[in-house]
């Protein structure tokens, strides 16, 4: 089921919770799906910290600031755990540093990966049944002698793997399967950490989805792609995808709901594998994607990401024959440099991506494409980012997300040498980002005159400006006539009149 689940009206007016989510896309509809679990399991969500008894972090660490923001928080919060507050960190920073967050935030009761996620129901009863331990072993003298306990949780596999030997302290321990350890300083601890050699994907009828029109749906977790730099393989565990079946069968549920738009995501949408049927009938991606664009009700359908190595033509291909699959693809290229992609491992050259570039300028109607790109690696010459800079004029992106590198713990490319000094990524990146608006620009204002269906996203008073949103992917704000009052949710054919690097402004066609 999606739509906000009803919590259990007994335990709500009891058990309240606030979660705030840092990172991805991944990351947010993980954290709807959380949201889901929680209501079901009684917890009602508030607003802020000091209305919450649970306080929730669901975590990203991809680049060392996002890491930095959530121990930030942590700190900024301290002061709430004398009101007897819990805290639980989730996510990838939580797989990353696993048991070490106890070390630097005590106060902290559950630290959770987002493989071990479908256990959460679980592990929130017993935080309950822990902290009620607790607190009649304080308030029974003559039991004073038995002290609280600490419970472990979630330890599937006790033997260290070979992923687990290249990722420090989080994925190993001694401690056995729900076993549970006196501890002397009364804090309880949950982990659910171990997780990430599953086959599993975190599945749940009880997402509560914050927008009523547009939704993501989780085609495949986890990552085996292993690039230098990237923490996710570590942090999210194996590359497991979800049935075609089961996919189809939320798409629709979606679609019966209201829902017409939908985005698959997964770390590598295109290595997606079927496990449903019969070997030769099993579904391809672009099969897939075909498939949730026919959906009776569905209007559009997005994807992202693709990794350029499995980017096979017949995603383009699907992308002409079903017009319901929008005319956007992200395709991050990293460096426009082979040399620099060969030290990223990202298993494709400079030529091969462009090659993919060409499958989707040759496609029957025009596809936007956008990238993200990472500055200063370890060993990038001043040729190598000229490469990336010519690339981009050669692709002609509509977007590009660009990053400075930001070496990660466990990762291959902490080891390589030749670091790039931060002020001299700091330069390339505004380098590349100035070439980039320059190329927006003249993009954007191609689009000048023609007319787009826009999807309605609300309406900004103070501009008296409807936004919109484009199957390119692109914000078309527009304005319309007094009598008119397109509805968020709703589609509207727009007519572009002017162009900015960022954004469309045009007027509704009525
Ligand atoms: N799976 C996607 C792919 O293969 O491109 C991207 C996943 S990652 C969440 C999103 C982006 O973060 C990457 O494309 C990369 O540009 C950037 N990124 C990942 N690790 C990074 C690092 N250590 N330093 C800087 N940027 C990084
Ligand atoms: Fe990270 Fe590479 Fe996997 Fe993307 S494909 S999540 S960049 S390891």
């Amino acid at each position: 089921m999606s739509g906000v689940p009803q919590s259990n009206p007994q335990a709500a007016a009891q058990k309240t919770f606030y979660l705030e989510t840092f990172g991805c896309q991944m990351n947010v509809h993980d954290s709807e799906k959380v949201v889901g679990t929680l209501l079901q399991e009684g917890y009602r969500q508030v607003e802020t910290v000091e209305a919450a008894d649970l306080v929730l972090y669901n975590t990203c660490s991809i680049r060392d600031k996002a890491e930095q923001k959530v121990f930030n928080r942590l700190s900024d919060y301290k002061k709430y755990t004398a009101q007897g507050k819990t805290f639980g960190v989730l996510g990838c920073v939580a797989q990353q540093e696993g048991e070490k967050i106890f070390e630097r935030a005590p106060y902290v009761s559950l630290v959770c990966g987002s493989a071990s996620y479908r256990k959460l129901p679980e592990m929130l009863r017993q935080l309950e049944n822990a902290q009620l331990e607790s607190a009649q072993s304080r308030n029974t003298t003559t039991e004073a002698a038995a002290p609280p306990f600490a419970v472990f949780e979630g330890w599937e596999s006790m033997l260290p793997t070979s992923r687990d030997s290249s990722v420090g302290t989080a994925g190993k321990s001694a401690v056995k399967p729900s076993s549970r350890k006196p501890i002397a300083d009364s804090l309880i601890r949950i982990t659910g950490l171990d997780d990430r050699e599953t086959d599993a994907c975190f599945e749940t009828e009880f997402t509560a989805r914050t927008n009523p029109h547009r939704g993501y749906i989780t085609i495949i977790e986890g990552c085996d792609k292993f690039c230098a730099y990237c923490v996710v393989p570590y942090t999210r565990g194996k590359e497991r995808s979800r049935t075609s079946q089961s996919v189809l069968a939320e798409a629709r549920q979606m679609a019966d709901l209201g829902y017409t738009e939908i985005q698959l995501l997964g770390q590598n949408v295109n290595s997606y594998k079927d496990s449903e049927g019969k070997p030769g009938l099993r579904k391809s991606f672009a099969e897939l994607l075909a498939a949730v664009g026919e959906v009776p009700g569905i209007r559009r359908v997005r994807f992202m990401t693709s990794h350029p190595r499995d980017f096979g033509r017949d995603i383009v291909e699907a992308i002409d024959a079903v017009p319901t699959l929008c005319d956007h693809v992200h395709l991050p290229v990293q460096s426009g440099s082979t040399r620099m992609l060969d030290a990223m491992q990202r298993l494709y050259t400079r030529e091969q991506y462009l090659e993919r570039i060409a499958w989707m300028k040759a496609a029957k109607r025009e596809i936007s494409i956008t990238t993200d790109v990472i500055v200063g690696f370890p060993g990038e010459t001043e040729s190598d980012f000229v490469e990336t800079l010519d690339l981009l004029e050669e692709v002609g992106y509509d977007a590009v997300f660009a990053f400075k590198y930001s070496p990660r713990p466990n990762t291959p490319s902490l080891k390589l040498e030749d670091a790039i000094p931060d002020e001299e990524k700091a330069h390339r990146l505004d380098l590349l980002m100035a070439k980039q608006r320059e190329i927006q620009i003249a993009r954007y204002k191609k689009y000048i005159g023609t007319r787009c269906e826009v999807m309605v996203e609300g309406k900004n008073e103070a501009r008296s400006q409807y936004m919109g949103r484009t199957s390119h992917n692109k914000t078309l704000n527009f304005t319309a006539p007094p009598t008119a009052t397109p509805k968020p949710g709703t589609y509207a054919p727009v007519v572009v009149t002017s162009s900015f690097p960022n954004s469309l402004l045009g007027e509704l066609v009525v």
